[in-house]
């Protein structure tokens, strides 16, 4: 694309969940002769993640959660394919790995998060990764996963988190449901002996949560052991150790491993210890610099990292962008929406909706009493909502249609608890 002098140049950092709904609105919104978008990826591999959960379980085949980043970005955005080196935010300039240097006048940052199992001792280094230690954050971890599954008849299994922040921390909770009723379904349910794994006090982070998906644990005869920060993996014995010198024995580990930001943002000075890009909550914007800004899992918000989240996100941004560069005020605050499906086994999910300052409830949603689907109660239709999302995430989100879901969290249909 040759630059025209005077063009405004927008540049992206990452094609993923939110870096192309980002490029998708936003091509519709700016003039196409006055705006260059660029948007950067290492790889044309877009991968739907929330596929993941089900790849180990036979439910989805690996093949099937992925397309082309191309297919999902518009006309009059360049798409450069290469590694993120480091970011200049003093020179408005990023190196790519492939040696080019993008200029921008404003940059949205939209790289994510990233699995680092090499931060545990033990854990990616160790003889057992990948033979009876396993992550399913990853397409090859969560394949790998499934063979082991497959072979997998009875002993003791660990689903495991490292540490928080991870993206959808409802995940792991999916993944000890799901397997509760994979063992059932193969008949060796009464061989296998679950334990639930957590640093958190309890099942999840927020009380009326922890409570009922604590009480679904106990329902289910899956074992909970919290407050365990892993300090390494022995595998010569199969333990997992913590910290406080707890042991835990396993013939098959499900690790959640530390999640951290980018290597290119720990190397251009922009994030936090872990990684994260302090932003302010109700914008978006970096707190050091005023032309950028960043979206989906790479900030540091208080809420979940999820493409819900993500996508909530983007629809507050959009119109706070297209003000700011006209030189007016940004009409729009992010509460920190986040609404996630929990699959519980049997066909049938939970459903979580909060934000910044209410945590997860019980009720109804999105109607008060008609619902139609149960917040915090299992249910199926709560669970076709989860399947229904493929389609929903490749065919209205990513290209960057309105759904019918209000932006911000609303209190309708919510039980408050004191
Ligand atoms: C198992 C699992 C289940 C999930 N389930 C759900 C769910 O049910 N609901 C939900 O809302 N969310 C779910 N999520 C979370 C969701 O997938 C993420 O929160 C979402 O994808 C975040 O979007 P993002 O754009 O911030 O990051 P991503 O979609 O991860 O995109 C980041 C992009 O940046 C690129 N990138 C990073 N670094 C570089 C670099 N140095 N050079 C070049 N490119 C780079 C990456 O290649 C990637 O394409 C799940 C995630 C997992 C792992």
């Amino acid at each position: 694309m040759g630059i025209v002098v005077g063009m405004r140049r927008l540049l992206i950092l990452g094609a993923g969940t939110a870096g192309t709904m980002l490029a998708n609105h936003l091509r519709r919104e700016l003039a196409d002769n006055e705006w260059s978008i660029t948007i950067v990826d290492r790889d044309n591999a877009h991968q739907y993640q929330p596929g993941y959960l089900f790849i180990p379980f036979g439910m989805y085949k690996p093949q099937q959660v992925t397309k082309p980043r191309t297919h999902y970005l518009p006309k009059g955005v360049d798409f450069i394919q290469s590694g993120i080196r480091k970011v200049r935010p003093e020179e408005n300039e990023v190196d790519l790995e492939n040696g080019q240097v993008l200029g921008y006048d404003w940059l949205l940052i939209a790289s994510g998060t990233q699995p680092r199992p090499d931060l545990t001792p033990g854990m990616a280094d160790g003889s057992l990764w990948h033979k009876k230690v396993f992550d399913f954050y990853t397409l090859e971890g969560a394949t790998a996963l499934h063979d082991a599954l497959e072979k997998f008849e009875g002993g003791k299994l660990l689903v495991h988190i490292t540490d928080m922040p991870i993206k959808c921390p409802v995940a792991p909770l999916e993944f000890v449901f799901l397997a509760e009723d994979y063992f059932r379904k193969r008949g060796i349910r009464h061989k296998v002996d679950i334990t639930y794994v957590t640093p958190l006090d309890g099942a999840f982070t927020k009380p009326v949560a922890s409570r009922e998906l604590g009480n679904l644990l106990t329902e289910r005869s899956i074992r909970l052991a919290s407050d365990f920060a892993v300090e390494s993996i022995d595998n010569d014995r199969q333990v997992m150790v913590s910290y406080d010198g707890r042991e835990l024995p396993f013939d098959l580990l499900v690790t959640i491993p530390l999640n951290t930001g980018q290597q290119f943002v720990f190397d251009s000075g922009l994030g936090d210890e872990s990684g994260f890009i302090p932003v302010d909550k109700k914008t978006l914007r970096s707190t050091t610099y005023d032309n950028i800004f960043v979206l989906g899992d790479a900030s540091n918000i208080p809420t979940s990292k999820a493409g819900a989240v993500a996508h909530f996100a983007v629809e507050t941004f959009i119109p706070n962008f297209l003000a700011l560069v006209q030189g007016k005020p940004m009409p729009n605050e992010f509460d920190g929406h986040a609404n996630c499906f929990v699959e519980s086994g049997r066909g049938q999910a939970l459903l979580l909706d909060f934000n910044y300052d209410t945590q997860p409830l019980t009720g109804t949603f999105p109607l008060p009493v008609v619902g139609p689907m149960k917040l915090l109660g299992r249910s199926r239709i709560n669970h076709m909502g989860k399947l229904a999302f493929e389609q929903i995430y490749w065919r209205m989100l990513m290209p960057g249609h309105k759904l019918p879901v209000p932006t911000l969290m609303s209190m309708a249909g919510k039980h408050e608890e004191k």
